[in-house]
């Protein structure tokens, strides 16, 4: 045990994220967007909402963006504007947060749910192929966690079916896969502003990203009335637009994107180097995947014990998510029991997400990978480590 050991704290607090400090660093730029929109009382589809949809749609490497109220927004009307809806069914993840699913109900459509792929936790492409029938009209996939999901295949996939691919990339602003920024990578993608996501803004939002000039327009209607101008309306719209005021915020917050997704991944480098030996299993990166760690979830036997340890200490831990979506009540309607996901069920037993934003000092990270350690040290039983990737074989993507 070294001196250094002997000599660090028994107690920081390590909160599981932190907007304030975030906000500090960037105060009078926001302030100023946000003082400048109400001064121009611009507010409802203003031209912040015009500016950051092109910003975005760069970023993303995209032509077109469409700002909505939510994700979840976001999801549904990217379905509706491919005319997807009620007897369709669209594959998608059972372990992902239940916007996914909720998405697709909301356009009226039925989610089919499939596990997921034991090291990405993003859909495993062989179940998505048994779940085809003749209503799937769309493949759904998740990049959970901000890891991207396996595309190629899926694409594959697709193509072989002639289904859509309609990427939910709520986790993943600014993601990769092989080099491509996820949102690019099939028809259309949906992206959510919720506050704590890694492109947060105070309050909901949300964005669709498309290639596609016809499914833009249409989802410029559906989110403002159905109206192509004022007062003219071609079918019955919603009212789902991005505020201007969230739109003005993101805009300010989209230039430190890259340099807060680059603190995060260098954040996941220290915990892997700090956590290694410990015995809990930690997260990677499969070959040709550039995750942005929106969370970075480690996975134990002794999970509920480590995750009140480490509260005892000062750190808070989430689970991302403890109930699977096929188990919730809102879904009991598909007709799953426990038992049919398997990988999904048993990481929903094991998985522990850690504290992480792009502001986590090394100081932080050492103290939350040394409250881990001391913990394994005493309770380890050692299961963990025999599952066959913790011994180093990460797959391709
Ligand atoms: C956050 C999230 C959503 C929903 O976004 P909201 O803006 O909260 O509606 C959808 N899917 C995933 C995977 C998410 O993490």
């Amino acid at each position: 045990m070294s001196t250094q050991m002997l000599t660090s704290p028994k107690h920081q607090n390590v909160p599981f994220v932190d907007l304030g400090i975030q906000y500090q660093a960037i105060a009078a730029e926001i302030n100023h967007a946000i003082s400048k929109v109400i001064q121009e009382a611009d507010f409802i589809l203003g031209r912040e909402v015009r500016l950051f949809e092109e910003e975005f749609a760069a970023f993303c490497d995209v032509p077109y963006a469409v700002g909505v109220d939510s994700g979840t927004s976001a999801l549904e009307l990217a379905l509706r504007a491919f005319d997807i809806g009620p007897g369709d069914e669209v594959i998608t993840a059972a372990n992902s947060f239940i916007a996914s699913a909720l998405g697709v109900s909301h356009a009226g459509a039925k989610p089919v749910l499939v596990d997921v792929d034991p090291y990405t936790y993003t859909l495993d492409v062989t179940a998505i192929e048994r779940a085809i029938t003749r209503r799937t009209k769309a493949i759904l996939p998740v990049h959970l966690y901000g890891h991207p999901a396996h595309m190629d295949p899926i694409q594959q996939l697709a193509d072989k079916h002639g289904l859509m691919v309609i990427e939910d990339a709520c986790q993943a602003h600014g993601a990769r896969y092989k080099g491509k920024r996820v949102g690019s990578l099939s028809h259309a993608a949906a992206f959510s502003f919720y506050p704590g996501k890694n492109l947060g803004a105070y309050g909901d939002g949300g964005m669709v990203v498309t290639n596609d000039k016809k499914v833009a327009n249409r989802l410029e209607m559906l989110r403002n009335y159905g109206q192509k101008e004022k007062y003219k309306h071609l079918f019955r719209g919603y009212n789902r637009r991005l505020d201007t005021m969230q739109a003005a915020i993101l805009r300010v917050k989209l230039r430190y994107l890259e340099k807060w997704n680059a603190a995060r991944r260098w954040n996941a480098s220290l915990y892997q180097k700090h956590l290694e030996g410990s015995g809990v299993v930690v997260p990677g990166e499969a070959g040709g995947a550039e995750s942005v760690w929106h969370l970075y979830v480690i996975r134990t036997e002794q999970r509920d014990q480590l995750k009140d340890h480490l509260v005892s200490k000062g750190i808070n831990a989430s689970i991302h998510y403890p109930v699977p979506i096929h188990l919730q009540p809102a879904y009991q309607d598909l007709g799953h029991k426990r038992g049919d996901f398997p990988v999904t069920e048993a990481y929903a037993e094991k998985i522990l997400s850690l504290p992480m934003y792009a502001e986590l000092t090394g100081r932080q990270i050492e103290f939350v990978a040394q409250t881990i350690s001391e913990f394994q040290a005493v309770n380890r039983t050692g299961q963990v480590a025999c599952e066959p990737h913790v011994r180093g074989i990460s797959p391709s993507l």
